[in-house]
């Protein structure tokens, strides 16, 4: 990985107004808590903050207590950004909050599991053509992955091992590919932009992906964007960007909020932009140890997305990548987190609880059991949420069915 020295050195802030487009000198890193605390995200054009971030967890040190000081070893693994909006909602002493969690690396990711993997997904295997980073696995849709870099690095990312890595970056001709399998497959109706954060990509070059798209495959009829940016630097979304979103026709954007604490009201007015532009918007999470891994945080999550107009779509069980168990919740808690929300929550803010199988079987859902049939003796009983049963004769076999009931 060599992107890790690629902060600009320090220098003077540039132009702060935000009135200005032209900065001669990139702007510096927010050393202090003081100076972090008086930025301003609004003030600056996004692109911009991103050279702001920061890049190695020592530079926390000055501006959150008790940062695991880890070994350099972990960059070879996975790098570090942090965007300074993000830092904002760190707690400055307390190393269990839930956003520390996802950014802050503990030694804990040197460890690595027997069953652990680079490709937990099976994804390189499953990529449509050499050459073209399109993720083939459905009949009828595909992962379109256009950037391999991120905002900031959640430390349990399933596509760690190319995510961030300068070797893995996605080349034009590499987009030029995909583009190309995607239009010579009529049977792709549902294009997914995904990454890295198809969002890291300037307006400009998405813009020409998107066009190209829509003119060279009629035959995508559902076009989506997955991105975290949003979460990491809700500035990004624009008047520009939510223009040009509705002019393709990009139907949905998939965001990635894991707690209720990244919802602030900043994030809230911008999606309020991409509303009002008709992008339909749909949250997947995932449930992680020590982020969101409690009925309460998940019922209180789940209404506030709702709230906000975000549609909880899935919520994923952490993948094995390398070094990932340290955030996992088994099965069992995950099916009683899922029961804690269907019946006691508005239905439309139920997500669907799913496993993306290891090995590249796909997404499979997480379904406690609600109405069961008996094998043996055939009959259907069901459980409502609050645990009462009762039959539904209705939904057996005919032949267990009298047709007339004589007494
Ligand atoms: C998640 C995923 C999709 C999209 O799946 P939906 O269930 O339609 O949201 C498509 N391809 C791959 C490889 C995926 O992992
Ligand atoms: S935003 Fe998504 S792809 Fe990027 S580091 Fe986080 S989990 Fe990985």
């Amino acid at each position: 990985m060599s992107c890790q020295n690629a902060m600009p050195p320090d220098g003077p802030i540039a132009n702060q107004s935000g009135a200005s487009q032209t900065v001669a000198v990139r702007p510096r890193m927010l050393r202090t808590r003081e100076e972090l605390m008086a930025y301003d995200p609004e003030r600056e054009p996004w692109a911009q903050q991103l050279s702001r971030r920061y890049t190695h967890h020592s530079q926390l040190a000055g501006i959150l207590e008790h940062v695991e000081d880890v070994p350099e070893g972990l960059y070879s693994m996975f790098n570090f950004r942090v965007t300074p909006y993000m830092a904002q909602l760190m707690d400055p002493i307390d190393p269990s909050c839930p956003i520390r969690r996802q950014y802050l690396p503990t030694g804990n990711e040197l460890v690595i599991r027997s069953y652990e993997v680079r490709d937990s997904l099976a994804e390189d295997n499953s990529i449509g053509e050499p050459g073209s980073p399109v993720v083939h696995r459905y009949p009828q849709r595909v992962l379109f992955l256009v950037q391999n870099t991120c905002g900031a690095y959640c430390r349990y990312c399933t596509r760690k091992r190319m995510v961030s890595d300068a070797d893995a970056a996605i080349t034009g001709h590499a987009i030029d590919a995909g583009i190309r399998y995607i239009a010579s497959h009529r049977e792709i109706e549902d294009v997914l932009l995904s990454g890295g954060d198809p969002l890291i990509l300037s307006d400009k070059k998405l813009d020409a992906i998107l066009a190209r798209l829509r003119a060279e495959a009629p035959h995508v009829r559902l076009l989506r964007i997955g991105s975290r940016l949003p979460v990491q630097l809700p500035t990004r979304i624009t008047e520009e960007l939510c223009e040009l979103l509705s002019r393709h026709d990009v139907q949905m954007l998939n965001l990635h909020i894991n707690h209720p604490k990244e919802i602030t009201p900043l994030l809230v007015r911008r999606l309020a932009m991409l509303r009002r532009a008709g992008v339909m918007l749909g949250n997947q999470s995932v449930l992680l140890r020590g982020v969101n891994d409690s009925v309460a945080i998940q019922r209180e999550l789940c209404m506030r997305l709702v709230e906000i107009g975000v549609r909880p779509y899935y919520v994923y069980s952490n993948d094995s990548a390398q070094g990932n168990w340290q955030f996992t919740v088994p099965l069992a808690e995950m099916t009683e987190i899922a029961r804690g929300l269907r019946g006691w929550i508005s239905g439309p803010a139920v997500p669907t609880f799913v496993v993306d199988g290891t090995g590249g079987l796909g997404k499979m859902p997480v379904l406690p059991a609600y109405v069961m049939q008996d094998g043996e003796t055939g009959e259907v009983w069901a459980t409502n949420y609050e645990g009462q049963r009762s039959r539904q004769r209705n939904l057996e076999q005919p032949a267990n069915l009298q047709l007339c009931e004589r007494s």
